[in-house]
């Protein structure tokens, strides 16, 4: 699954990776990366686009000149497909979604005899709440998509996202579509990530100062300083992803975002502005503090996962909010 730039890592980089892992199918959410994606990889590989719909000769010739497939999502989408196919228009394959409970995209199992129509090579549906491990609807949607795709023989079927992949052999089928954990999120809440990290960043402190008990920190002055404190600011905001209110509500809270620098944790104070933020580093020995020096905002000490649940967020949200004036750099540390 390479939607959203690679979950905001970069399209173009991940993707030549993967290949080289052994994926020869791609997912997107819109046909426009889709058209990216081709570009990057050339042919070879297969590339399904979630959200094509609604169909229509425009984005059918799309399709056409990229070799994209649709994964087919409504009835409306089907039928537009079955035509087009039966008017002997050279078509790439297609795939069709089902819908087993999360009632965003796909067809219902009633409508599988008009989904044969159009021959797919792959059906698939998606699940609800695959990362907690005992929620009943696991099972359900296991067995819906079971006999959905039963009535469609020569398909290939998927149905697991990256937390989907731990839910047992009956989730796997002949596809998987992990995101999330392919770029170290945790797809296993609650017990230790069997992913391994792989984004860092790093901001350097601008500047260092010293804030007296009862000064304010950021706009608002929500924040009032409880005793004196050693201050850094950080050339990091929201029009970086950041979270605006990523600092604790109150001075001594266990919540609130944090960065590691020389491996003290280090809480942001008051509102997080658009291109500057603040944290503390009262806890860092002064003669180890210089601007210049990198804090460590996501990495092994802070993982993205830690960084969404201390801010209000999600680690998807983390991902695909990275900002696009951080200066990206690639390793490739090859595979264990
Ligand atoms: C985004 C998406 C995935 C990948 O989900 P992760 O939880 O990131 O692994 C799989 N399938 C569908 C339909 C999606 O939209």
């Amino acid at each position: 699954m390479v939607k959203a730039d690679a979950y905001g890592l970069g399209l173009r980089q991940v993707a030549p990776v993967l290949t080289r892992a052994g994926c020869a199918t791609f997912f997107v959410a819109h046909a426009s990366e889709g058209v990216a994606l081709r570009e990057t990889l050339g042919r070879g590989c297969a590339i399904l686009v979630l959200n094509g719909g609604p169909l229509d000769d425009d984005a059918m010739a799309l399709f056409q000149t990229h070799g994209l497939e649709p994964v087919l999502s409504s009835l409306p989408e089907v039928a537009f497909w079955a035509k087009a196919r039966q008017s002997g228009a050279a078509l790439p394959g297609c795939a069709v979604h089902f819908d087993t409970g999360l009632n965003r995209l796909g067809l219902h199992a009633r409508d599988s005899e008009a989904a044969r129509a159009v021959s797919p090579r792959l059906v698939m549906s998606h699940f609800i709440v695959s990362e907690t491990v005992n929620d009943p609807n696991n099972a359900a949607q296991i067995a819906r998509f079971a006999e959905i795709r039963a009535a469609f023989p020569q398909a290939k079927a998927s149905l697991a996202n990256s937390s989907g992949i731990f839910l047992g052999a009956a989730a796997l089928h002949d596809l998987v579509r992990p995101g999330f954990a392919l770029y170290g999120g945790n797809p296993c809440p609650g017990s230790l990530n069997p992913m391994r990290n792989v984004v860092r960043l790093d901001v350097p402190l601008l500047l260092l100062r010293d804030v007296a008990p009862g000064e304010t920190i950021g706009y608002g002055g929500h924040f009032t300083a409880p005793r004196a404190m050693r201050v850094a600011t950080l050339p990091l905001g929201y029009a970086d992803g950041f979270a605006r209110l990523a600092a604790a509500p109150a001075p001594d809270a266990k919540t609130g975002a944090f960065a590691i620098l020389e491996g003290r944790a280090c809480p942001f104070l008051g509102r997080v502005s658009m291109d500057l933020s603040v944290i503390d580093v009262s806890a860092v020995p002064h003669a180890a503090l210089h601007p210049g020096m990198m804090a460590q905002i996501l990495g092994p000490d802070i993982t993205i996962d830690d960084c969404a649940a201390r801010t209000g967020r999600i680690g998807y949200e983390v991902l695909t909010s990275l900002g696009r004036r951080f200066q990206r750099v690639y390793e490739e540390t090859g595979t264990e």
